[in-house]
This record gives structure tokens, C-alpha cells and sequence, in this order.
């Protein structure tokens, strides 16, 4: 026996193992009639489910962002399908088309470039027609650059606000990143090569140097890097790495820190003296708010005396 995990053993474990599974994949149902929202890899060719293989070779068509991607994707898989180009476009009339042959029982795939289709990418307004036509509509998870990006992060926040790409240009940019300032969730951008300079100096500009960023380049593939720092190194790291500007990048930034969340704060206030203030004075409903709320008196005091004297007008 040898010890070697190189080909010998590569060649009779993944075979026995995948053949056992292809047989489940095959004898599970694949409804007529639906359409099959399927994810494709973000850069690993190797990072696609089997059952997504096998529905791709199943389907009688495959609605895809750019048929001259998808054929080289396919290929790669060994399998050749006939392709609709849903581009951003066309949605709504390739999804009339879809629609149609859905009702005559074909089964649909749709796919994006990369990743999950209708996340940053076309393929919303297919499902959305799809759904509204009563059909079924079939997701096959698999890879999405945001969710990798966070899962290797170690950022300790268990909720995220994914942003997407941010707008070109700097003043519709950063007037986007102000209105995030007081998110406490951590914020997930994607960005371009060529803006990624860009960006980073706008969330310099807009929050606090000392929030954590995560810089998570070419996710999967050969030159993957996931670099994290404050937000204030960001810049200079960008500066110093030979490549760093290179590839697809997702940037994960740490929420608000101590954020309270102040609208959350004044609806609850709102209830509370509003009950209150049906049977209490002022003073009294401020300041039995204040021991249920735990916010304070004075500020509540203005609260009620405003509420009240809108109600009575
Ligand atoms: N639908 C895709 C998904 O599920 O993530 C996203 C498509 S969007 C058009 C493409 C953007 O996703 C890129 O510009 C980049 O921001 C991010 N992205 C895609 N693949 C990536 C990768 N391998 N590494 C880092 N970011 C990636």
C-alpha cells in the first residue's frame, strides 16, 4: 500500500464516491413545468454540485447571461445544451418565451457568468415572470462570491447588509456609503478591478479608520487573496501589493461600532407613550416609558408633551 493521495488513489475513491451519489441525484424527481435557478462556480471549475450537473444535462434549454460563457462552461462539464441569451436587456420578453415553454412541460435552466443568478447579475425579473405565471421555480444553491468572501472573513457579526456595486461616480458613491454610516450589520460590496482604488478611498473618507476591512480578491481561483485590516491600512496595502488591483473583489466592512439603532428607539418610545398617554398625565407616561424602555426621562418628556398636543389640535 502506498500512502500517496496523488492520482492512484485520487482515481478509486472519487469515482466510487461519485458514482454513489450520481445514482441518488438520478433517482430524485425533476418537475416538468419549472424553471431551475442554478448556481455556477465563481472561478473553480471544481465548485459546481453534481445535482446541478445533472439538471443542466436534463433541462431542455438553458436561459443564460452570455451564451459564449456558457457554452465554454459547459464544455468544460462535457455537455451541450441549447441557450437563450437573457441578458439585463431582455429579461422581460426572453421571459414571456420561457414562460411559454414552461407551459408545454419543458423543464428551464437558468444560469449566470458566475455564481448565483439574480444576485448582482440578470435573472430576477425571469423568476419574478415565472413565479407570477403560477410555475415552479427551482433553486440549485451553490457559489456566490459575497457569501464565500464572508464565510472565510472571521468577522464576528452574525448579520450582513450586502450593497452590490457601488455607483460610479465619486459623489453618488459616497453619498450611498454616508447613508450607510450607522448600519450596524457588516457591509458587503462588490467591485471591479479598476474601481476597487476608488472605492477604498471613499470608505476612508466616509467611516472609521479603525473598522475592519476585508479585501477578498479572485475568491476560488489561483490567485486567490482574502486580506483583512483596518480600514485605515486599506489604502496602503492596495499601494504595496504587486497585483492587488488585478481580479474581482468583494470588500467586506466592518458595521457601526456601539451603533444604537436610534429609529428602532423612538418607535418603540412612540408605543409605549401612546398606550401610556390614554390613561396617564405626561409626566407620568415619560416617566413610566423611561423604566420600560430604558430611554431617557427628559427626551421622553418631549416625546409625550409633542404626541399629546398633535392629539388634542
Ligand atoms: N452572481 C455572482 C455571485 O453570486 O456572487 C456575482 C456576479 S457580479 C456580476 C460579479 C462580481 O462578483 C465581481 O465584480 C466581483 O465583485 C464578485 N465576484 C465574482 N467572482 C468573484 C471571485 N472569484 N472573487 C471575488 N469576487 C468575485
Amino acid at each position: 500500500m502506498t500512502s500517496s493521495i496523488l492520482p492512484d488513489s485520487r482515481l478509486s475513491i472519487l469515482p466510487a464516491a461519485v458514482s454513489l451519489l450520481l445514482e441518488q441525484i438520478v433517482q430524485q424527481t425533476y418537475p416538468a413545468s419549472a424553471l431551475y435557478v442554478v448556481a455556477t462556480p465563481i472561478g473553480n471549475v471544481g465548485d459546481i454540485s453534481l445535482r446541478a450537473l445533472h439538471v443542466l444535462g436534463k433541462v431542455d434549454a438553458i436561459a443564460c447571461e452570455d451564451t459564449r460563457n456558457t457554452v465554454h462552461l459547459l464544455t468544460r462539464y462535457g455537455l451541450s445544451k441549447p441557450l437563450l441569451a437573457a441578458h439585463q436587456h431582455n429579461e422581460r420578453q426572453i421571459a414571456e418565451q420561457i414562460i411559454v415553454r414552461l407551459q408545454k412541460g419543458e423543464r428551464i435552466a437558468l444560469v449566470s457568468d458566475a455564481g448565483t443568478p439574480a444576485i448582482s447579475d440578470p435573472g430576477a425579473r425571469i423568476v419574478d415572470a415565472v413565479r407570477n405565471a403560477g410555475l415552479r421555480v427551482i433553486p440549485l444553491p451553490g457559489a456566490c462570491a459575497a457569501i464565500t468572501a464572508i464565510s472565510a472573513s472571521g468577522l464576528l457579526n452574525d448579520q450582513f447588509y450586502f450593497v452590490g456595486f457601488l455607483p460610479n461616480k465619486t459623489q453618488q458613491r459616497n453619498t450611498l456609503l454616508a447613508s450607510l454610516r450607522s448600519i450596524a450589520a457588516t457591509l458587503v460590496f462588490y467591485e471591479a478591478p479598476q474601481r476597487i482604488a476608488a472605492c477604498i478611498e471613499s470608505l476612508v473618507g466616509i467611516f472609521e479608520g479603525e473598522r475592519q476591512i476585508v479585501i477578498a480578491r479572485e475568491v476560488s481561483k489561483l490567485f486567490e487573496e482574502i486580506h483583512r485590516c483596518s480600514l485605515s491600512k486599506a489604502a496602503s496595502w492596495l499601494d504595496h501589493h504587486a497585483h492587488s488591483e488585478k481580479g474581482e473583489f468583494v470588500v467586506l466592512l466592518e458595521g457601526a461600532p456601539n451603533f444604537t439603532d436610534t429609529h428602532a428607539d423612538e418607535v418603540e418610545a412612540k408605543r409605549v407613550l401612546n398606550i401610556l398617554l390614554a390613561a396617564c398625565s405626561v409626566k407620568q407616561a415619560a416617566s413610566l416609558a423611561a423604566e420600560i424602555t430604558g430611554q431617557k426621562k427628559n427626551a421622553l418628556y418631549a416625546m409625550a408633551l409633542k404626541m399629546k398636543t398633535q392629539n388634542t389640535d
